[in-house]
């Protein structure tokens, strides 16, 4: 029967991570993920500040700051004028920029990362369908195989049982996260939909980003690495496809998304450079709990948030830079107690619930601001926009959109 002092369900971003992690300090660690290959699907592409402290703790920041875009400017726009505009020097001296990578970019160097530090823990091709946490002895968890058969005609689908000292899960928003806890939390749907999608970066100045404040509805843009721009627009209550879903180029939705932001804002796209279009609605459900027993619920399969404001990944990271030190000791400590008793644990999971419910407000609070108004209340927001992007209070603005409030500095 295999087995391994920590189990990570879910080799996302938050389960490299934290598999990355453990290993270096010496953990028996293994990550199980469901796709047999790495996904190719670009959701998160900002990361904020804190993002990059946690990934130099894994000494990954040098070559994710290699392969990303720098943002140095984000500026807000509205029919055509510019209202003001933010850096972030003052609220990040020694990192005054937002970083852009597609996710699957990230994804893979912490792959790599994890190789180094722990070779073979991340096993692909493997489900978990059960964990069972009863009793004194290790926790017992049922494996499937979705690796295709080795052999043509060879059978697919072997169901083994692991067993762990720590079970984690990490398996995303929708993942495993009600059948381990036996809570989901309350989820609440935006009645907000957007199309997204990745074009040749056509504009003058490619360490800007800008947000459009448009009547019909908010576009936005960043650059990204490799002289491309992604461009998000909010698409009213039309149906979208869940969140990562079909994420090949698709003509006719390209075409329509480059109609939007021309019409919104006037920028022409080169529809034939599109790389990747996929449409996406939001969500927001954060659990009541994250330890259970001897195991604790990680990322975004604990806390869901609007993507608008991009601070899903970052989130999800500072969960398991906390968390690793602390199951560290548990496992050295050798008693082997439900880690739900633990006070430390206690008070990780109160942080960590408190940083997700404010980020899940500033979340929230951005993608309202993208809304269609009434022309009245849009001269009100706009003005008010202005006033404030002209005194020193963008510099707070600035820190607040880059998540100043979860980075050390912000903990300073
Ligand atoms: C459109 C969009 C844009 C976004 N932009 C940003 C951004 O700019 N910045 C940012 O910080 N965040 C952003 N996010 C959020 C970010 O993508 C997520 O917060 C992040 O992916 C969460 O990582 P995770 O590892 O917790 O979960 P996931 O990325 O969902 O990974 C979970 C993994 O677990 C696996 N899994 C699930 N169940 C099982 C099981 N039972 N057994 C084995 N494996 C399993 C899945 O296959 C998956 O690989 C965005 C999200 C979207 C949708």
């Amino acid at each position: 029967m295999p087995g391994c002092e920590v189990l990570i369900v879910g080799g996302g971003p938050t389960g490299l991570y934290l598999g990355a992690l453990l290993a270096r300090d010496g953990v028996d660690v293994a990550v199980l993920e469901r796709r047999p290959e790495p996904s190719t699907h670009s959701r998160a592409i900002g990361l904020h500040p804190p993002a990059l402290e946690a990934l130099e703790e894994l000494d990954v920041r040098e070559a994710v700051l290699a392969a990303g875009a720098r943002v140095h400017t984000g500026q807000a726009r509205s029919r055509g004028r510019l209202l003001g505009s933010l850096t972030f020097e003052r609220a990040w001296p020694q990192n005054p920029f937002v970083l852009t990578l597609p996710q699957q970019r990230t994804e893979a160097l912490l792959e790599q990362r994890l190789a180094q530090l722990g070779p073979g823990a991340l096993r692909r091709g493997r489900e978990v369908l059960e964990v069972h946490d009863a009793g004194p002895g290790p926790v017992r968890v049922l494996v499937r195989s979705t690796a295709p058969p080795a052999a043509p005609g060879g059978a697919a689908g072997g169901v083994q049982t692991w067993t762990a000292r720590v079970v984690v899960a990490a398996g995303g928003a929708h993942g495993c996260t009600r059948a381990l806890t036996g809570t989901a939390g309350r989820v609440r749907a935006y009645p907000d939909t957007y199309l997204m999608g990745d074009f040749a970066d056509t504009s003058a100045d490619t360490g800007t980003a800008a947000i459009h404040l448009e009547p019909e509805g908010v576009v936005e843009s960043f650059p990204l690495p490799g002289g491309v721009r992604r461009w998000v627009a909010h698409t009213g209550r039309a149906p979208a496809r869940p969140p990562g879903r079909a994420e090949r180029p698709e003509p006719e939705r390209a075409q329509r998304l480059a109609e939007l932001v021309a019409r919104r804002t006037g920028a022409v796209l080169d529809v034939g450079s599109n790389s990747m279009v996929s449409a996406f609605s939001v969500r927001r459900r954060i659990a009541g709990c994250m330890v259970h027993g001897r195991r604790v619920v990680l990322g975004d399969a604990a806390h869901e948030i609007s993507p608008i404001g991009g601070q899903g990944m970052t989130l999800g990271w500072l969960d398991a830079r906390e968390l690793a030190p602390l199951l560290v000791r548990e496992l050295r400590g050798g008693d082997g107690r439900e880690l739900a008793g633990v006070p430390e644990l206690a008070a990780f999971q109160r942080r960590r619930l408190g940083a997700a419910r404010r980020a899940a407000w500033q979340a929230g609070a951005n993608t309202r601001l993208g809304r269609p108004v009434p022309a009245v209340v849009r001269g009100a927001r706009d003005g008010l926009l202005r006033a404030v992007l002209a005194t020193p209070a963008r510099h707070g603005l600035a820190g607040a959109f880059s998540m100043r409030w979860a980075g050390e500095a912000g903990a300073a």
